[in-house]
């Protein structure tokens, strides 16, 4: 597959490719070796003002079409993705570096997912209903801005993509500059599914170009954002001057709390894959884990043993499980965490910092493990967004929900246990997605961040419902 051919032409806008204002070019580079696979056009903000009159001249005759309509194509495109998925698979493995077996698996499968749950959502949705003597109908937002992250490019794109369609909004998306190539199979899946022209716009570029223009832009009515808090804050105030509504989806630091009466291998298990899928770029990664103290040697022996499974690869292989960072500048960052770990005296009792061996060509970083770590030390507080866990100890079951807790984040957790002690212990922690003993993801349970892991939900009716007005009709 020649992949630079098929996706270098430009913006797509109204329904096709549209050139680039600007010469400009952003350059996609494979993180595995370090070659360039793709070149983007650069958007500007004239850029912007194009896809949003797009978005905006299509709005009232989607927002005119039946909801049942809307979800139909919203299915259609999904079976379209289904039939391309191999393709979606290749191209997120080449940008991205995730291994091929979860490229497979998750990253180009769960979209497909994702878009026929939704769809499903729209049957027996309440889109209008009698309180007292009001009528209250839930109506489309507008024009939506949605601004994506590299880690799970196509999923994230779809957890906003769907739902704003099935509400009848109109999308100007701005995918990671990082990982933006299966925006374009979408696209053309889109035009297969019969969605009308106009309906979902994409800008390519930079999120301090495009992205700023599309928060600030006056026309665009609501910004879903996902990734970093650092740049959810700055959307904020980007899109604070013209009040649009703005849903974020931020960082995290989840802790997998293992209870004294926990299956400790199952535990363990579960808790490092959460630690290490996808290089540990993933949002709700359980990146701490909480043991008591009495029991953390025996622990540690277990993650090790574990860690040890986690194969690191090239990300083509059908054995790897732990791919390169999605880019060098990213290694550079977690490698540096590995390094601020050190320094500040956490245990290493697995990987460790610098390329390793076999791998100096690449965005290599090592399955680290730390022990004995303190709540408070900067490996424990910050995301690193890499295959990094930290394992800390804690005296008593209130210290560690208190530990749990005591971060900035509050995005996922997991507790591990006899299941209803380890249910009272998940509803003592305060973040949005709590898994008890490793149980599997639900596509229509909401999931979104307490505190300063965001203020939206994504998924399931309420990931519907932040796309939609309310309005009040008395009578
Ligand atoms: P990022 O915040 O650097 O970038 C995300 C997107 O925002 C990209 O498209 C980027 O171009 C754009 N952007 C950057 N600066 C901008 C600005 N000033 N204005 C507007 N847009 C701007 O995040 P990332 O590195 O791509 O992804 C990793 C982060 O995403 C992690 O913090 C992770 O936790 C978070 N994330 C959260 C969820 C969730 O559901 N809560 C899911 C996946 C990833």
């Amino acid at each position: 597959m020649d992949i630079r051919t098929d996706h270098a032409t430009g913006h797509w806008i109204n329904g096709g490719i549209v050139p680039a204002g600007a010469t400009e070019t952003i350059s996609v580079v494979n993180p595995a070796n370090g070659e360039i696979i793709a070149e983007l056009p650069a958007g500007t903000a004239a850029d912007v003002d194009g896809a949003v009159a797009a978005a905006r001249a299509a709005f009232p005759g989607w927002a005119a079409t039946p909801p049942a309509e809307r979800a139909a194509v919203v299915r259609r495109v999904a079976d379209a993705l289904e039939r391309r998925a191999e393709e979606v698979a290749q191209l997120l493995t080449a940008e991205m570096g995730a291994p091929i077996a979860l490229s497979r698996a998750a990253q180009a499968t769960f979209p497909v997912v994702v878009a026929r749950a939704f769809a499903d959502l729209a049957t027996g949705f309440a889109w209008s209903e009698e309180v007292g003597n009001s009528l209250v109908v839930r109506e489309p937002i507008g024009v939506v801005g949605a601004i994506t992250p590299w880690n799970f490019p196509l999923q994230q794109i779809m957890s906003k993509l769907a739902p704003a369609l099935i509400a009848g909004d109109t999308v100007v998306l701005k995918p990671s500059e990082i990982a933006p190539l299966t925006a374009r199979v979408l696209a053309e899946t889109t035009v297969e599914a019969g969605l009308p022209p106009g309906v979902l716009n994409i800008v390519y570029g930079t999120g301090e170009v495009v992205g700023e223009a599309v928060s600030a832009h006056p026309d665009v009515d609501m910004i879903s954002f996902t990734g970093s808090t650092r740049v959810g804050r700055r959307i904020s105030a980007v899109a604070a001057g013209t009040v649009k509504r703005v849903a974020l989806e931020l960082g995290g630091k989840g802790a997998g709390v293992l209870l004294d009466d926990a299956d400790l291998p199952a535990a363990v298990e579960a808790a490092v894959a959460r630690a290490f899928a996808n290089g540990g770029q993933v949002c709700g990664a359980f990146s701490r884990m909480l043991v008591p103290a009495s029991r953390q040697d025996e622990i540690v022996e277990l993650v090790v043993d574990a860690a040890a499974r986690w194969t690191l690869g090239a990300p083509t292989n059908e054995a790897t499980r732990v791919g390169p960072m999605a880019s060098e500048a990213h290694r550079a960052r977690v490698d540096g965490y590995i390094e601020r770990g050190i320094a500040e005296g956490a245990k290493l009792v697995f990987g460790g910092p610098g390329r390793p061996r076999g791998f100096e060509r690449g965005a290599y970083v090592r399955p680290t493990v730390f022990a004995a770590v303190d709540p408070n030390a900067t490996i424990a507080q910050e995301e690193i967004f890499g295959p990094v866990l930290t394992i800390i100890p804690y005296a008593d079951e209130d210290k560690a929900v208190e530990i749990a807790n005591g971060t900035v984040y509050g995005l996922t957790g997991g507790v591990f246990g006899e299941p209803g002690h380890a249910l009272a212990v998940a509803r003592r922690l305060r973040a949005g997605q709590i898994d008890v003993n490793g149980a599997h993801w639900n596509p229509y349970a909401p999931f979104g961040g307490y505190r300063q892991s965001g203020n939206g939900r994504e998924f399931g009716r309420a990931g519907l419902e932040e796309f939609l007005e309310t309005k009040a009709i008395q009578r």
